[in-house]
């Protein structure tokens, strides 16, 4: 009928890698557009203890090494860049839907998106003059750079706690700062770093700056009670805040509740338009585990399938009568 490919999916994290594995084992041979950085999430986390199957742990890139071995083994595509747009088709059978990576066309009759979600930042200007000076947002790329020194990080959930244990084996010391008094991170995550002498813990304060000309020099901080303010010297500063769904691409396009996570349709993976579906964390606040996102790309891979299969069925009756 065209040269279209059944199933495109966009995003290399655990969602897109398993959702290839299920597509390409169904013979659906998909296109992956795996981002400039592909892996996702999973490539700037150090341990995982927490997938099923390895009760010694696994760094994440080589979690995400073999899930993307194991889709390309069976006849996965896959490409290293980003896509640059999205044109939906409301009647995708006949005018598939295209993806733009540059100036090449992708198209397709079913798209997957599992574009993930981004580090989220604290929102003031020296933070963003003092990015890659001593700001950073990934521990595990950047605690090498910070041997013997002392470092700040922000947040109180269980990045934050995990990346402070993880920057301890090369800086001196660090210091989490938290804008409650009360952690939001797992018990196991708080047991790990309160036994942790290298951790101290500044709670119920923000960061009003950050402290530096040419590099970072320390913070100001103030305690949110008193309002009283006071610096802490430092040569690094690693927000861990959170993170903020990947999806402007697809803004107006599909849709989205108030935080920009994609809606999904009630029990199923699909979205809001036709041969389009959702997977991973670009569609879940409330999980958003490596486990759980696997798991919904296998979902929406089983879905686009069992689509593709009624979409065309329609197709052919609508074009008998
Ligand atoms: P999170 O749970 O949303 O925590 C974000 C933290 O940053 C919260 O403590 C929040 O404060 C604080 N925060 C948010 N915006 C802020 C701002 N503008 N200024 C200052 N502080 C701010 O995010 P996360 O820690 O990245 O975790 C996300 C999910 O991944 C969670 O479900 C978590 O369990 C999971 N995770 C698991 C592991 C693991 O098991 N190995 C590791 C990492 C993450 P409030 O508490 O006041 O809201």
């Amino acid at each position: 009928m065209s040269d279209a490919r059944e199933l495109i999916i966009i995003g290399g994290g655990p969602a897109g890698y398993t959702a290839a594995l299920y597509a390409s084992r169904a013979n659906l041979a998909p296109l992956v557009l795996e981002g400039f950085s592909r892996g996702g999430q999973l490539m700037i986390t150090s341990e995982v203890d927490n997938y099923p199957g390895f009760p010694q742990g696994v760094l994440g890139p080589e979690l995400m090494d073999s899930f993307r071995a194991q889709a390309e083994r069976f006849g996965a595509e896959l490409i290293s860049d980003d896509v640059t747009a999205f044109v939906p088709s409301d009647d995708p059978i006949t005018r598939p839907h295209v993806v733009r990576v540059g100036d090449t066309e992708h198209r397709a009759h079913a798209v997957i998106v599992a574009t993930g979600a981004t580090a989220r930042q604290i929102g003031i200007p020296s933070e963003l003059r003092l990015q890659a000076k001593g700001v950073s947002y990934c521990a595990v790329c950047d605690a090498a750079f910070f041997r013997g020194a002392r470092v700040i990080v922000v947040g109180g959930g269980d990045s934050a706690l995990e990346e402070a244990t993880f920057l301890t084996k090369f800086a001196a010391s660090v210091v989490i700062v938290h804008r409650r008094s009360e952690l939001r991170a797992s018990k196991v995550m708080q047991d790990r770093a309160h036994a942790n002498d290298k951790i101290e813990w500044r709670l119920g304060a923000v960061i009003d700056e950050v402290l530096g000309e040419q590099k970072v020099s320390g913070v100001r901080i103030r305690d949110v009670a008193s309002g009283v303010a006071d610096d802490l010297v430092a040569d690094g500063v690693f927000v861990a805040i959170g993170h903020d769904p990947t999806t402007s691409l697809f803004r107006g396009l599909l849709d989205m509740d108030e935080a920009g996570y994609l809606v999904q349709q009630p029990g199923s993976t699909a979205t809001n338009l036709p041969g389009v579906f959702a997977a991973g964390d670009v569609a879940d606040h409330t999980y958003r585990q490596a486990i759980t996102a696997a798991g919904s790309g296998c979902a929406a891979a089983l879905d686009a399938e069992r689509w593709l299969v009624t979409a065309r069925e329609a197709a052919l009756h609508a074009s008998a009568r």
